[in-house]
């Protein structure tokens, strides 16, 4: 179906047919009115996107299998359900052998790639660990399964031995590219700090790592200038892959206590696939993930973004045992889909939303692989 973009005036204005080349950057003012759009031009939005994505990147899905190893953390986010300080969270770690079963399921069920994601520890200790356990991954998966990395902020060092050890994906949020609300959802020490979370960023591409990173939508003191900012750094950074979604309350967290602050969990669903349609038409050919958070408020919150611009699913694969204690905010889908018998279930909610899964594919960001061609070979004048 052919979207008349004439009935919807925002729209018509910034994809009007006039344009030879579809529109990929926008004013604060602008993103910040297509943020709010809502019904027939909001479908409108949505059908748009959807069209740049399957024209630019497909309607594959690729899975990363989501190992969540360690709740241990030495931070203290405002909005973290597993922060430090919350004393009222059991702490767990992985064992080495429960990790490696952890990727053979991943696998043997031709995911492509998974995720060791974590509290943040940068102790020896624990950065020496998880270089053997990249070694181990690589060497019994025959160098097969892709790795992504989401472990927080670390040396360059500690990066680079990661690199080299087989991780090649590294997700580390921004949370918010607004360094004065960053402050506020985060401790005032050194332990937190926006230049060096912004730092890290840079330290990942030294070290040739596909870049991931992403803010959360609908925090408190959150407007929708600092949304459409947080898309305008997506865009200036030239990131390779996003993972963003609505920001969750926890009742054990310091946040909570401005709960009366935020909208509702639809209107931050809504606006979650809003910023991910927006991101898709500003940015065609990176990796979008059609994040958990969104499936904690809608139990097709992953369908709907994978229709209207992700690409990218992480299914949980953390043994079963020790998932609920990975609660990063609450109603976190304590689902067992990595579980064989739901697998079938995943495949069958992904095929409706029009896609397919590619099995046993990296999946690697387009926009990485074709920026690092034109690098090796720049072109000829
Ligand atoms: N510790 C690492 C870090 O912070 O980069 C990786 C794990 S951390 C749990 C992964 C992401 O969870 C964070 O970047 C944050 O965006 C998200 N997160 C934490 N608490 C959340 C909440 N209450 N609602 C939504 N997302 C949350
Ligand atoms: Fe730790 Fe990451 Fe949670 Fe911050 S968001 S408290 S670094 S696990």
């Amino acid at each position: 179906m052919r979207t008349n973009l004439k009935k919807y005036p925002v729209l018509f204005y910034y994809f009007c047919e006039k344009h030879s080349q579809m529109k990929k950057t926008f004013t604060i003012q602008e993103l910040v009115s297509l943020l709010s759009c809502e019904g027939q031009e909001e479908e409108a939005l949505f059908h748009k996107a959807q069209q740049v994505k399957n024209e630019n990147v497909g309607n594959l899905v690729y899975l990363r299998g989501l190992i969540e190893i360690s709740n241990i953390c030495v931070k203290d986010c405002l909005y973290c359900g597993i922060r430090h300080s919350n004393n009222a969270t059991t702490r767990y770690s992985l064992s080495d052998e429960e990790v490696l079963e952890a990727a053979h399921f991943a696998h043997v069920h031709h995911f492509g790639s998974i995720v060791l994601q974590g509290g943040e520890r940068s102790d020896h200790d624990f950065t020496l660990r998880i270089t053997r356990l990249l070694h181990q991954i690589k060497e019994q998966s025959n160098g097969e399964l892709g790795i992504t990395l989401s472990l927080g902020e670390q040396t360059l060092e500690v990066y680079r031995q990661w690199r080299e050890a087989g991780a090649h994906r590294y997700l580390l949020r921004i949370e918010s590219s607004n360094p004065h609300l960053y402050k506020r959802i985060h401790p005032q020490n050194a332990l937190h700090s926006f230049n060096v979370r912004r730092h890290c960023l840079n330290l990942l591409r030294e070290c040739d790592y596909q870049i991931g990173t992403g803010v959360m939508i609908g925090l408190p003191f959150q407007t929708l200038e600092d949304l459409a900012c947080d898309l305008q750094f997506l865009q200036d950074i030239d990131i390779d892959m996003v993972g963003m979604g609505p920001y969750l309350e926890h009742h054990n967290t310091p946040l909570y206590a401005v709960r009366h602050l935020l909208l509702s969990q639809e209107e931050r669903l809504s606006l979650s696939l809003r910023m991910i349609a927006l991101l898709r038409l500003m940015m065609p050919n990176i990796n979008i993930a059609a994040t958990t958070a969104l499936q904690a408020i809608d139990p097709f919150g992953r369908e709907k973004a994978l229709q209207i611009g992700a690409n990218v699913v992480m299914p949980n694969i953390t043994p079963t045992s020790n998932r609920s204690l990975y609660a990063l905010y609450e109603n976190k889908p304590n689902t067992h889909e990595g579980a064989q018998e739901t697998m079938h279930a995943l495949e069958q909610s992904i095929l409706q939303s029009g896609c397919h899964i590619a099995y046993s594919k990296w999946g690697d960001s387009l926009h990485f692989t074709t920026r690092n061609r034109n690098i090796l070979s720049p072109p000829k004048d």
